[in-house]
């Protein structure tokens, strides 16, 4: 009998196969991974400092560990060339892997603008833990970061790597903290708080290039002219699901790779889930939506078709110096926001033109109110 074969050992990938080996423990199921196929937790990346942990503390368990665990085989290092859908084969750089059933959980690809200059490729971004390593190590010795983009993932770096003792710059051009997340007077507090721990802004201008300073200095240019020098620079502008594979492959792809509620593609016996997945709309790469996606998934491989549901998704955004949770309404949505600011404290409310409530986002003291907003708000995908 052909494996079950899951391509990606992170979040989505591992906890497929642990729900899986719950309701079934002989289908053979092969993983594989282009990285080191360590079990982390990616978004402990961005609280590695304000926990004290390197690399090899976040790893939970090495790929042994996981194929002994799951009675699995794990083979790491392999960066699948592509998917012949109609054969039901995985195609390995110089074999190939023939499946009964085929997971994708790809996740996605951080995407870097164009930049210009001679240090490009000293630009890091950290989406993996063999990144964090690479990033932790350049780090090492050294004082001052350039950060690009102010989103979910840039703040929750400047907040680290400020309780880590760096000196941090934070370049956003859409000029404010979480800009596509949060309300104005909410992206306020949290700029406010990273900057009381040292944070500076360079709000407004793109990043245009990277260039070798003096020594080994990097040079940040602006595009109003500006210059930023410090010894490393981290991109956090952005992820976009992995698909170029399943486009290839003949599958539906829109934002992510197109799927139903039981998760499955527009291929027979091909199913997505996590960042790479575009489930009914939705794509929502956190770690909430993938457990649940990881769950109903199980039951389907184990030969139960489940659907999968979305409730109430809220995000908690990892800067302690201003917290802050936010559930976002849905992708479209059409209403406006309430909002009730007091200092850090805001509760932003997000009403439709019936006055129900479609999402939220709180800081501060107001995160308290999360539990019961959240009894109030629809559910993401019922
Ligand atoms: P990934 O973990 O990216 O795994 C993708 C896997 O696919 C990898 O194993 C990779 O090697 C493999 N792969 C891809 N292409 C190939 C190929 N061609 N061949 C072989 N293997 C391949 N979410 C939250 O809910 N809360 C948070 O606080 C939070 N913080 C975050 C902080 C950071 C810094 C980041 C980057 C993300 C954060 N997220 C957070 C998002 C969350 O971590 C992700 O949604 C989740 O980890 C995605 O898991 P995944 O398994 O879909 O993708």
């Amino acid at each position: 009998m052909n494996p079950v074969v899951i391509i990606g050992t992170g979040l989505a990938g591992f906890n497929t196969v642990k729900e899986f080996r719950k309701l079934d423990k002989e289908t053979p199921v092969v993983m594989l991974t282009a990285d080191d196929g360590r079990n982390y937790s990616k978004p402990m990346l961005s609280a590695g400092f304000t926990k004290e942990k390197t690399a090899d503390d976040l790893c939970m368990a090495t790929p042994e560990k996981v194929a002994e665990q799951f009675n699995v085989e794990v083979r790491t290092g392999i960066h699948v060339a592509g998917i012949d859908t109609a054969a039901k084969r995985v195609l390995l750089p110089d074999a190939h892997l023939d499946y009964s059933k085929l997971v994708l959980a790809l996740g996605a690809d951080t995407w870097t603008p164009p930049l210009e200059g001679d240090a490009v490729g000293k630009v890091f971004s950290v989406n993996d833990l063999m990144d964090y390593a690479k990033f932790r190590a350049a780090l090492e010795g050294k004082k001052t970061v350039t950060i690009l983009g102010g989103g979910l993932i840039g703040c929750e770096f400047a907040n680290d790597l400020s309780n880590g003792g760096f000196e941090v710059t934070l370049v956003e051009p859409m000029g404010r903290c979480l800009p596509l997340l949060l309300p104005e007077a909410a992206s306020e507090a949290v700029g406010q708080g990273l900057a009381d721990l040292g944070v500076k802004f360079c709000f407004g201008p793109l990043a245009k290039a990277v260039q070798h300073g003096e020594g080994d200095a990097l040079v940040t240019e602006l595009s109003d002219g500006s210059e930023i020098t410090s010894d490393v620079v981290l991109s956090a502008i952005g992820l976009r699901p992995r698909i170029s594979m399943a486009q290839e492959a003949g599958l539906e792809t829109n934002r992510g790779i197109i799927t139903d509620k039981t998760l499955r593609t527009s291929a027979e016996d091909v199913y997505a889930l996590g960042d790479c997945a575009e489930v009914e709309g939705h794509v929502l790469p956190y770690v909430l939506p993938l457990m649940a996606s990881a769950r109903a998934l199980a039951k389907t491989l184990a030969g139960e078709t489940t659907e999968v549901s979305y409730g109430v998704m809220p995000v908690t955004i990892k800067t302690p110096a201003c917290p802050v949770v936010v559930c976002p309404a849905a992708h479209g949505a059409e209403g406006e926001w309430e909002i009730e600011a007091e200092g850090s404290n805001v509760q932003a409310l997000f009403r439709g033109k019936d006055g129900n409530l479609l999402g939220y986002a709180l800081t501060g003291d107001a995160v308290k109110e999360k539990m019961k907003l959240n009894k109030e708000l629809p559910a993401v995908m019922p």
